[in-house]
């Protein structure tokens, strides 16, 4: 079916500073893009739980990212809850660019243990589970977003990630002062004027003006002064947004060239390496912006508008560690910890388990340390994985835990401590939606539920009834019927 042309128009303001942003020709490309009302839905696989391979039309750039031919009810499909991908406009997608860009200036920056990276715009999580996908297990992310209700969102698509080594926090950009310069890399993906996204969300062309884009690009400005001194001396800075216009893209790179001595990060090269065939493009696509950050263009690549640039702070980050050395004490109350030994469900050698009030939480053994202290100086409100809530004697799983990536390959190896049930789509469903489910023939206790191989959730089978264990607040709501 050929589209609707998209009828809104957009505000003569917008139209002049766009262009004179990005220039009249790629701006044009924008127009008829907008105006064709064509829309592209794209997803990014989550390569610990799905196979890329099974998946077919490729974003260049990403390497785990999918357009798909058409929007389906993503609420709808177990594989969505269970946290084999995530659903993201494919432009947002830039993070493996700059990770490929990092690799190919320092080869070990990556592999380096105890690397610390954190998202400082993170809801509702986008940019987070592609970082934590690229980053390896001996590295910890710390996702932050500074509004609450938007950091249990986060908190919530992290834990069905199913990384251990992430923490969500809800914290002010100037509160991370407290770890002195601390991060090898920080990703701000700024709140901005939502220009490049007019085309998928026409209802922020409403709140778009002159003074907004002002006002935005100022809080950026703020957000950057407030972050920088949390950076590694060597370390990377990535900022972001999805607008077209200078003020919230260019002008605030320049500002960080300028007031704090930033070196510009070039990513030609993997850029032009990784979406080649624009060929009339200079960079195949993807446009190079005066000042040395990159800008996606709908029209010229198959997303939405975006703009990353990434910077370095000058200097060696061994030499100019001003935060706390690895070992040393918190300054913040350090809470007496309690050791769980006898929870069987994380093999021990991998996972430190400690109990938090009633709760069982699990810290990848070497990380463990380090994301305690985190835990005492930041406002955290995830860690590692909540293993199981203790009652008496007994540990009841909790939800997360079906969620965690190692299941997958504990599965796989016959080496899940708990009975399995593989559902149908429609069970799956019936189970996401906490409908009454009856597991006969099946022992008495908890069942792990999975769907294509994948940890749904746990129920605790009673035989001529089960009690649901997957939170209220995850329960599907629409109608199931399928
Ligand atoms: N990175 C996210 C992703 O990929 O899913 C999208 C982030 S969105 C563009 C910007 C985020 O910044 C929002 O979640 C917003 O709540 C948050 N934010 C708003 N004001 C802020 C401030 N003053 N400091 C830090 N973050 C702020």
């Amino acid at each position: 079916m050929k589209p609707l042309p998209n009828k809104i128009s957009l505000p003569e303001d917008f139209i002049v500073l766009a262009s004179d942003s990005v220039g009249e020709k790629h701006f044009a490309a924008f127009l008829r893009e907008f105006h064709s009302g064509e829309t592209v839905t794209s997803i990014r696989i989550n390569p610990v739980k799905y196979d890329t391979s099974q998946v077919g039309d490729g974003v260049k750039w990403c390497k785990t990212g999918f357009y798909l031919s058409e929007r389906p009810r993503f609420t709808l499909d177990p594989l969505f809850h269970s946290g084999a991908y995530y659903v993201q406009e494919a432009s947002s997608m830039f993070p493996e660019l700059v990770y490929k860009t990092i690799e190919m200036l320092e080869p070990s920056f990556w592999n380096r243990s105890g690397l610390k990276v954190l998202d400082l715009c993170a809801a509702p999580g986008g940019k987070s589970t592609h970082l934590v996908s690229l980053m390896s297990e001996n590295s910890i992310l710390v996702s932050n977003e500074v509004i609450k209700s938007r950091a249990t969102v986060l908190a919530d698509n992290m834990a069905k990630w199913g990384a251990a080594n992430v923490l969500v926090s809800n914290n002010d950009p100037k509160d991370f002062l407290v770890l002195g310069n601390y991060f090898n890399l920080i990703l701000v993906d700024a709140p901005c004027s939502g220009e490049g996204m007019f085309r998928k969300e026409p209802e922020s062309i409403k709140e778009w003006s002159p003074a907004h884009v002002a006002l935005c690009a100022q809080r950026q400005k703020r957000i950057l002064q407030d972050i920088w001194g949390s950076l590694l001396p060597g370390g990377y800075l990535v900022y972001s947004t999805c607008t077209f216009n200078h003020f919230e893209n260019d002008d605030n790179l320049q500002y960080m060239l300028t007031e704090f001595g930033a070196e510009v990060v070039s990513a030609d090269a993997v850029v032009a390496r990784m979406a080649p065939d624009a060929a009339s493009q200079p960079l195949g696509g993807i446009i190079k912006t005066p000042e040395g950050g990159y800008q996606f263009i709908p029209g010229l690549i198959r997303g939405e508008g975006q703009f990353f640039a990434i910077v370095r702070k000058p200097g060696n980050g061994d030499a100019g560690r001003g935060g706390r050395q690895a070992g040393e004490k918190s300054k913040r109350r350090d809470a007496k910890k309690i050791f769980v030994k006898d929870c069987p469900y994380l093999p021990a050698e991998k996972y430190t388990q400690l109990l938090a009030g009633d709760l069982v939480k699990g810290y990848p053994v070497p990380l463990a340390n380090e994301m305690l202290y985190l835990e005492n100086c930041l406002r955290v409100i995830h860690s590692g994985v909540a293993v199981a809530v203790k009652k008496g004697k007994d540990y009841i799983p909790h939800a997360d835990l079906a969620l965690l990536g190692c299941y997958v390959q504990m599965i796989k190896k016959g080496c899940c401590p708990f009975k399995t049930v593989e559902l149908t789509r429609l069970q799956a469903l019936q189970f996401l939606a906490k409908e009454p489910l009856l597991f006969d023939g099946e022992p008495a206790g908890y069942l792990f539920l999975t769907y294509m191989g994948l940890g749904l959730g746990f129920v605790k089978n009673l035989g001529n009834r089960s009690n649901n264990l997957l939170p209220m607040a995850r329960r599907i709501r629409m109608d199931i019927k399928i």
